[in-house]
């Protein structure tokens, strides 16, 4: 056993210092930034936040919205190849295919890839570290040359490398964060989430790969700091769930309106998509009803005017330079607890 001693962080224990800018409006702020990958021969342009590829965010409804105002959406893997194929081009050109690693995952994928050409993979396991899911990023790489491949969750710069290597382009930082994921409780493994995109951002950005920090942004501040600590996309669950766009029926609970969301580790989803919970897992997610929002643009609109704000309190003229301007300051105060964040706080365990 051993016990390393660095201090490690997360989005509450630190603020952004503001620098002396010569941006004298947000609108003169660029977030749309310009994506050449490492492996994948795609380009892309548009503003690197993605919905999660949970069953309750990651719907063709919410990728029509988001592609609107040029966001991505990882599409549930659940998708079935015929529900892509009635997609128009530029929803599909906004969208993530999602899969597993299991050899269903790969044929459903390739059935997918058939029917539509959607340039985005994305790839996810509770456990990036399992040796397999390398040997998987390489046979998808192999199978899909052009594709721009996600692939994740890992934590720390060692492993970001070895998948980048293994043929991803993009790097799903999180293990633990997300608001409807009980790991950290359920097994004790985990890693603050600031600590860990700022290390695997490193690791990443030394061979040209990319890193989209995912889970545990709360408020559009989490997702500023997020790019500030060298992301090069956010994917969000909690911060999208709760609208019309998302999966699910609008229920009423003493006159307040809910949608249900789940984390895609829990009972409810094991539930729903395998008829019950395997005796040797524990579920590693949790249920809660998330207020019901409406529609999802003026969520979509705050974070990016927290975006371009942030922007321009540290004289960043673009997204992308965002973290090159940034000192973070370390804080002693749970800020997310004193500032009254979005919903996400709000929802009722049930
Ligand atoms: P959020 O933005 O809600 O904080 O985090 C979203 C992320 O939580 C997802 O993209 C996914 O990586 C993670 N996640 C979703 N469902 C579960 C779950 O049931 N268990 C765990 N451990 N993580 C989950």
């Amino acid at each position: 056993m051993r016990i390393e001693s660095d201090i490690k962080l997360d989005f509450k224990d630190v603020l952004i210092r503001p620098k002396r800018s010569t941006l004298r409006s947000r609108s003169e702020v660029a977030l749309e930034r310009n994506f050449k990958f490492m492996h994948g021969n795609h380009t892309w342009r548009g503003i690197p936040i993605i919905a999660a590829n949970m069953d309750h965010t990651g719907t063709f409804n919410m990728a029509k919205t988001l592609a609107e105002h040029k966001l991505l959406t990882a599409i549930d893997k659940f998708a079935e190849p015929e529900e892509w194929q009635k997609q128009k081009k530029d929803v599909i050109q906004h969208s993530f295919a999602s899969a597993g690693s299991s050899s269903e995952d790969l044929t459903k994928l390739k059935a997918i890839m058939k029917k539509v050409n959607c340039p985005f993979i994305c790839l996810d396991i509770a456990n990036g570290y399992s040796e397999h899911f390398a040997d998987h990023v390489k046979r998808i790489r192999d199978a899909f040359p052009e594709k721009i491949i996600m692939a994740g969750n890992v934590v720390t710069g060692e492993m970001t490398e070895q998948l980048l290597l293994s043929g991803a382009d993009i790097i799903k930082v999180g293990i633990g964060p997300g608001s409807v994921c009980t790991t950290r409780v359920k097994t004790g493994v985990g890693y603050p989430q600031l600590s860990a995109i700022i290390e695997c951002a490193d690791a990443a950005h030394g061979l040209k790969g990319h890193v989209c920090a995912d889970g545990g942004c709360t408020v559009p501040g989490d997702v500023v700091k997020a790019f500030a600590a060298g992301a090069d996309f956010a994917m969000l669950g909690g911060m999208f769930a709760g609208h019309k766009e998302c999966s699910g029926d609008v229920i009423e609970i003493d006159g307040e309106k809910y949608k249900r969301f789940y984390g895609m580790s829990s009972a409810e989803a094991m539930h729903r998509h395998h008829g019950e919970v395997a005796e040797y897992r524990s579920s590693e997610g949790k249920s809660v009803n998330a207020p019901y929002r409406g529609p999802v643009s003026e969520t979509i609109l705050d974070i990016l005017g927290g975006l371009r704000s942030a922007c321009t309190y540290v004289g960043a003229n673009e997204l992308k330079y965002l973290s090159k301007c940034t000192t973070f300051i370390r804080v002693t105060q749970q800020l997310n607890e004193i500032y009254t964040p979005l919903q996400v706080s709000k929802m009722h365990d049930r």
